[in-house]
């Protein structure tokens, strides 16, 4: 199935500047080192946010619970300076409630996609809940969705600094040995795989 997407294509001045078209957010929507780059500089400036109060979250994908919260308020940052879109539908299920970003590789913060909190919940219980997470993803996946082609298992910390490297920074078929489920058609479901049991 390929979904169709009219009427979400983004307008940003930096899409313009490349002359790329920019569907939703499977191909980066802007160049997020560049973003990052001016909000380093913004910060450098003395551009500081209100003190985040919230106990810090777990490690995720090798990035620490204090990388996660520097890389969150980069992130805030750009937003607040208009250098990225306000999110405006889910990038899974294109809710229009309950909106968050999503960071997949803190080593790259500025690259986050916008998702409902539900999709938002079911993805990063996916480590634990592989079958209802990929059940929710085949249901929405279109060809080319950035959300197909996440880790099904956590990625150290040198892996993500690896794929911080690359233009996309979640894009798992890039790591060897492979993180990415299941060998053949995903997300074509397939008793095939190992993902049947799950533990909540
Ligand atoms: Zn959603």
């Amino acid at each position: 199935m390929t979904r169709i997407r009219e009427g979400i294509q983004l307008s940003l001045p930096f899409a313009q500047e490349s002359a790329r078209p920019v569907f939703h957010y499977d191909e980066p929507g802007w160049d997020d080192r560049h973003v990052e780059a001016k909000v380093d500089a913004l910060i450098a400036d003395g551009f500081t946010l209100p003190p985040n109060r919230y106990p810090l979250l777990k490690d995720y994908n090798g990035a620490t619970g204090q990388e996660r919260r520097t890389g969150g308020g980069k992130w805030t940052v750009a937003l607040l300076n208009k250098l990225v879109p306000l999110p405006t539908l889910c990038s899974i299920c294109l809710s229009t409630r309950n909106l968050q970003n999503h960071n997949e590789n803190y080593f790259r913060p500025c690259a986050a996609r916008p998702l409902c909190k539900r999709c938002h919940f079911m993805l990063h219980r996916r480590f634990r809940a592989p079958h209802s997470w990929l059940t929710h993803a085949h249901q929405h996946h279109y060809e080319g969705a950035w959300f197909t082609r996440i880790a099904m298992e956590e990625i150290t910390r040198d892996e993500a600094r690896y794929l911080a490297t690359l233009q996309d920074p979640i894009d798992a078929e890039q790591l060897m040995p492979r993180r990415y489920p299941p060998e053949g058609d995903w997300p074509v479901m397939s008793s095939r795989t190992s993902v049947t049991t799950e533990t909540n």
